[in-house]
């Protein structure tokens, strides 16, 4: 299924808005069920359609396309099966091909975009984001916290709510930002050239150049785009921006996941129309773009965040009997709103050396299976007098590996079922037994082994820490009905093998 387009110079019919021979502009077709392809969407059948299902010659389009962007075909272009947007219109390939170069993924909506988990932070030292003084300064910060001009690398500097910390962790396992969005400019770079003919606009020599860009905030499940501007890198994995930046994304300030995305990437990419027809389409997608940033419009979350130097004494006085924390007066965000003050002042209670110290990233991460993240946690709830283990072992087995297996017994019960030569899905398995169309084996799409999984883990767990009598029969139960599906299981089965004592 594609939109129809039609070179009235070199006479032939394309897929795309501009012709991949001449390079001039093509008109778009409609196709009417009677009279076949017509140049205006309203005929006198009615109305007619904006795609058409085409053949194309896959081979020559590519083919005309490289030649065109002088770029050679990579190893590995990947797209997806079909345009799921309603008048089936295609990003242009030269974008895939060159992105694919460039050795970057792309979005749904023809963006690419970083994913981190946001952290507020309200001041900074320039060593601390590994930004030299000089650019710190060609930026604004011409101050430090104490109103000192900035000279060096150790002076305390207060964020601009606009500004953005990117994470460039080497401890992690995940590509840092630097790396991405350097990329990301190279891809753009040579989009222009190569595709726009234009001037390329960010011609970075290093990572470290992308200081003083702008960037696109977007959350997930919103719409609503921030420009903000990136001034260095932490070590951490964070996402690290003014409070009043993280909350103009309409989420909760701490520990939500968001991602960025190069400005000029969502300008030239970006296209409401990639977006799929259905519902919740448009969600993630940045189909409106907040440029300055004001404080009474963001989440009001934020707006009870202190921003004071020091606690009074008589918040300590009042915590010592026990009163609620509005009895006693201390500046938050609120208060500032609408003023000058509302940008800039903010305070904090407790100094750091480094933002960059401490741990790094979580051993969660770097532990490759389920069964030893499980130990782990199992060994330090053991070795930490605070904590109860057999809580810690209840709250696993009921709060993820139960819910786990009951959602996959039930996904077994509802599964589709796929033909292995054409992919050909079916809600029932067909009487035949082999595919209708081709003649394929007719498989599962979910593996009995992702049901049964946990459930050795929570039987042996539940036995080492003697957990309750009602925990045990649950799970006897469950382990009942996962046999009654797929009969007992061959005790020899090395993915049930015992996790636990
Ligand atoms: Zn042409
Ligand atoms: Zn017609
Ligand atoms: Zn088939």
């Amino acid at each position: 299924e594609f939109a129809i387009y039609k070179c009235e110079s070199c006479n032939r019919i394309t897929v795309l808005p501009k012709c991949e021979i001449c390079d001039k502009p093509t008109k778009r077709l409609y196709y009417c069920q009677k009279c076949g392809l017509i140049p205006f969407e309203q005929c006198k059948h009615g109305k007619a359609s904006p795609y058409t299902l085409k053949q194309i010659d896959i081979k020559t389009l590519i083919t005309n396309i490289t030649k065109r962007i002088d770029t050679p075909l990579p190893a590995l272009v990947k797209g997806v099966r079909g345009t799921s947007n309603k008048d089936h219109i295609p990003e242009h390939p030269a974008k895939g091909i060159l992105r694919a170069h460039h050795n970057i993924t792309v979005n749904k909506d023809g963006t690419v975009r970083y994913d981190m988990t946001q952290m507020g932070i309200t001041h900074f030292t320039p060593r601390e984001i590994r930004t030299p003084v000089e650019k710190l300064r060609e930026l604004g910060y011409l101050y430090d916290v104490d109103g000192r001009p900035l000279e060096r690398d150790d002076q305390l500097l207060e964020i601009f709510p606009q500004d953005v910390i990117l994470p460039a962790c080497d401890a992690s396992p995940d590509e840092g930002a630097d790396k991405v969005f350097f990329r990301v400019s190279k891809f753009i770079d040579d989009l222009l050239v190569k595709l726009y003919g234009l001037e390329p606009f960010y011609n970075l020599n290093s990572p470290s150049d992308l200081v003083g860009h702008l960037v696109l905030g977007l959350a997930p499940h919103t719409s609503a785009a921030i420009v903000g501007r990136i001034i260095g890198f932490s070590k951490t994995q964070g996402y690290l921006a003014h409070p009043l930046f993280h909350a103009a994304h309409r989420r909760d300030l701490d520990g939500d996941e968001s991602c960025l995305i190069l400005l000029l990437d969502a300008l030239l990419n970006f296209s409401r129309q990639y977006l799929p027809a259905h519902r919740g389409g448009i969600q993630d997608a940045p189909l409106v773009i907040t440029v300055t940033l004001i404080p009474s419009e963001v989440d009001d979350m934020v707006f009870d965040m202190d921003c004071c130097q020091r606690y009074p004494l008589e918040l300590y006085y009042a915590a010592q009997e026990y009163k609620m924390p509005w009895e006693v007066k201390v500046e938050t965000v609120k208060d500032r709103l609408g003023k000058e003050t509302q940008y800039y002042g903010y305070g904090f209670t407790h100094p750091v050396t480094d933002i960059n110290n401490g741990v790094r990233c979580s051993a969660y991460k770097t532990i490759p299976s389920m069964e030893e993240k499980l130990k782990g946690q199992m060994e330090i709830a053991e070795l930490i007098s605070a904590v109860d283990e057999h809580t810690v072992a209840e709250l696993v087995i009921e709060k993820h590996f139960i819910r786990d297996i009951k959602g996959n017994l039930r996904k077994f019960s509802m599964q589709q079922f796929r033909c292995v030569q054409c992919n050909e899905k079916f809600r029932r398995p067909p009487l035949k037994g082999i595919c209708p169309v081709c003649n394929g084996r007719i498989i599962f799409t979910i593996a009995e082994g992702s049901i049964v999984k946990y459930l050795e883990p929570s039987l042996s767990l539940a036995k080492k820490y003697n957990l309750s009598p009602y925990l045990k029969q649950s799970l006897e139960l469950l382990k009942r009905r996962v046999e009654d599906v797929f009969g007992k299981p061959k005790e020899t089965q090395l993915g049930l093998r015992r996790w636990f004592g």
